[in-house]
């Protein structure tokens, strides 16, 4: 099968990136990729202290509309290039910061960073439902983990861990920023993913231009752990989604 170069996994200068968006989708169709998305950090906890990130409703606004004026550019344009709204919320993060300004509709895809504890678990729940009653049902971004440890939960507690992916339906990202996280240990994981259906995809944690295009080597391991068909889950689900 073959598979699109992808990138889910984007910073930009809205946070700790290095380019602009406008130079990185640039920067992103001469390498030929056809699903990119920007995932700038969001936070209060320690790290908003230590990097830039999207911290108001003026900076946030005007993030959204410039990924919404490049969709729409990419739309009516003859490249064959998807550009998705994302961002990356800390999990550090107070739920009343979170609730206040992210509102799930503007986005089409949204990574949670640092799940690391059944506490977690619970918070990204809460978070889902509380944006599920506020839209009133209407369609949830898609959902992932953001260069997420297997190890923290494979000895105790996968199964609490699968079902709340599956349930949720939350995808596994292969990050190549952190391969250690796909590393061959971890087998009995992936197994389980493919087992449960749960969806993964790529995200390179891209962070300059040179690291756009890093995808190859997940893409290996995917074929490696036989996660193919995870994979098109994915791909299809986003393939019939994109909201702004
Ligand atoms: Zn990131």
């Amino acid at each position: 099968m073959k598979f699109p170069n992808v990138n889910f996994h984007i910073h930009s200068k809205f946070s700790d990136g290095e380019n602009t968006i406008h130079k990185i989708v640039d920067a992103s169709l001469k390498l030929g990729l056809e699903y990119i998305a920007i995932t700038d950090h969001f936070s209060n906890s320690w790290k908003s202290k230590v990097i830039p990130t999207l911290d108001s409703h003026e900076k946030l606004n005007n993030y959204l509309k410039k990924i919404k004026n490049i969709k729409h550019f990419l739309e009516n344009s003859k490249e064959h290039a998807v550009l998705f709204a994302g961002i990356e919320i800390d999990l550090g993060s107070s739920k009343e910061y979170i609730h206040n300004f992210i509102n799930p509709k503007k986005f089409d895809l949204i990574l949670f960073e640092y799940l690391e504890s059944f506490e977690g678990i619970a918070f990204i729940k809460n978070l889902i439902n509380h944006w599920n009653l506020k839209i009133k049902y209407q369609q949830l971004p898609i959902f992932g983990l953001a260069h997420f440890d297997p190890s923290l939960f494979m000895y105790d507690g996968i199964s609490i861990l699968l079902n709340f992916l599956e349930d949720y339906m939350i995808y596994f990202e292969f990050n190549s920023s952190y391969s250690q996280f796909y590393s061959r240990k971890y087998q009995f994981f992936f197994e389980e993913l493919k087992e449960h259906d749960i969806p993964i995809t790529i995200g390179c944690d891209s962070h300059d231009l040179k690291s756009l295009n890093n995808g190859e080597e997940p893409l290996q391991m995917i074929k490696y752990y036989g996660l193919e068909r995870n994979y098109k889950l994915f791909l299809d689900k986003i393939r019939s989604t994109t909201i702004i």
